[in-house]
């Protein structure tokens, strides 16, 4: 299995890379060991300057990594320049707040004794990634691992390779320091054998549930540490008090952001039955008139999907929902010719013995469910088999805080879409994995939590 990018727009190929070798995949993670220990010595301080260093790094090349990633999977230029630009604030964050949060902390025993709890490094992280954020997945184990010490090797999907060999060549060229980052074009079996090699301490997978359960278990296995970001089927819930053309506007856009395929993605509208009707028109409309195009076009609404592959699948599970009872509000799906377009779809009438209830749509297919309170918001909201993030709209806080006290996920936003911030912790529950990334959380995942006891 070679690498393989083809630009979703034109279907044509851009690039293959060739399998690495044993040997080529060996020498590299030699590489990256001595990076590990190489580090032992050099302070917090020294590798926030390098990461400053690469963030700078990200921001001057925003248009060329943006142009990459829309060749290798469709993304939107302006998108694609805002992923960057997060990536950079990633590196910036940790390069700015990680060697305080990395400080050492004094606790206390038995009568007032004392012990230190100092953080370490260790050893080598196996970064598992997909093609839907190229750059920002990456750099979110990349940022705050290089910053701990430990090096960083990439398995990231092939769709997306352009972008792995882009990325890698930033780093290097910020001084990160061989072995600190290294991309390997491999197999699912030479994966295997990575997280087998006792030199690698930790894997982080972001994916689907299928390669969460696969990778958890190969690194359980090796009783190798992991996080795994999955999938997820959030909800987006407006009570009846919403202010609605702010909801309208944000469930769009939050369905329709890098058309479709994003894991924290709304991708069940719950809307409250005194404001339904209203909701429903306005969505209807707004999906309907979208805009087909190139991702390089900076007019384009909806772009193209990562592959051919995708918009198989999903017009599969449309099929599935409909034959099953659902009632299609918007017709889209699969547009013939060039180019792997689809246009929205909206699924209503989905009922519980509907596949697609528990099913994760990943592109734009949205689902409406209309419920009489706040208590059905919750029930609907609950009943996943998911737990990544969510969204509640209500002009009343405290009421829209209490709703969001009781979804079982990682992460709500009220009167705005769910999204990625450097400060905040993000991950899932259920089936959306385990582990957090960004924040002080992400930060400590890989690291030594040390504790050093005086008598
Ligand atoms: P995927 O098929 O699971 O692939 C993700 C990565 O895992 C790719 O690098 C893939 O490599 C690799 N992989 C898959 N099976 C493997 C195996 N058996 N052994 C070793 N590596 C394996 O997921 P995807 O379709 O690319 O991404 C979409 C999914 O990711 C969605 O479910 C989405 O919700 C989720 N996601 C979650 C988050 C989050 O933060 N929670 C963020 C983004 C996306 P190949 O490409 O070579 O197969």
């Amino acid at each position: 299995m070679a690498y393989k990018v083809i630009n979703p727009y034109s279907g044509e190929i851009v690039r293959e890379y060739e399998l690495m070798s044993k040997e080529q995949v060996a020498a590299k993670l030699d590489r990256a060991e001595a990076f590990y220990k190489s580090q032992k010595n050099v302070s917090f301080l020294e590798r926030a300057e390098k990461l400053e260093k690469f963030a700078k790094l990200l921001e001057e090349k925003q248009d060329e990594l943006a142009r990459e990633a829309a060749l290798n999977m469709g993304k939107k230029i302006t998108e694609g320049k805002g992923e960057v630009l997060l990536c950079a604030n990633l590196a910036h964050y940790y390069a700015d707040k990680g060697p305080e949060l990395l400080e050492s902390k004094p606790y206390e025993y038995g009568n007032g004794k004392k012990a230190v709890l100092e953080y370490h490094s260790i050893g080598i992280v196996l970064s598992v990634e997909p093609w839907n954020f190229p750059y920002s997945q990456v750099v979110r184990v990349l940022a705050p691992n290089y910053l701990l010490g430990n090096p960083v090797v990439l398995k990231h999907a092939g769709i997306v390779a352009g972008c792995a060999v882009l990325l890698e060549s930033l780093a290097k060229e910020a001084g990160l320091g061989e072995g600190a980052f290294t991309n390997l074009f491999v197999s699912h079996d030479q994966v295997t054998d990575i997280i087998a090699d006792e030199r690698v301490q930790g894997v982080a997978l972001t994916g689907s549930e299928d390669a969460g359960r696969i990778i958890a278990s190969q690194a359980g296995k090796s009783l190798v540490k992991s996080t795994m970001e999955l999938g997820g089927s959030d909800v987006f819930a407006i009570l009846d008090d919403a202010d609605l053309e702010l909801a309208v506007e944000d469930a769009i856009g939050a369905r329709l952001r890098n058309a479709g395929q994003v894991c924290t993605s709304a991708k069940r509208y719950v809307v409250e039955a005194k404001i339904a009707d209203q909701f429903i028109s306005s969505i209807k409309e707004r999906f309907t008139d979208i805009r087909l195009g190139s991702p390089l076009e900076p007019d384009t609404e909806l772009a193209p999907l990562s592959s051919k592959n995708a918009v198989d699948v999903l017009q599969k599970q449309v099929e599935e929902a409909v034959a099953n009872g659902a009632n299609l509000l918007v017709h889209g799906g699969p547009v013939k010719g060039t180019g792997n377009f689809f246009k929205p779809v909206v699924l209503t009438d989905v009922s519980p013995e509907n596949p697609a209830y528990y099913q994760e749509f990943f592109g734009p297919v949205a689902q409406v469910y209309v419920v009489p309170d706040d208590e059905a918001v919750i029930k609907l909201a609950n009943d996943s088999f998911f737990g990544l993030a969510g969204a509640v709209y209500s002009k009343n806080i405290e009421r829209a805080h209490a709703v969001a006290s009781k979804i079982e996920t990682g992460q709500v936003f009220i009167n705005r879409p769910s999204g990625a911030h450097p400060e905040l912790p993000f991950g899932g529950v259920k089936h959306s994995g385990y582990g957090r990334e960004m924040s002080d959380l992400g930060l400590y995942e890989f690291a030594n939590e040390k504790i050093i006891v005086f008598g």
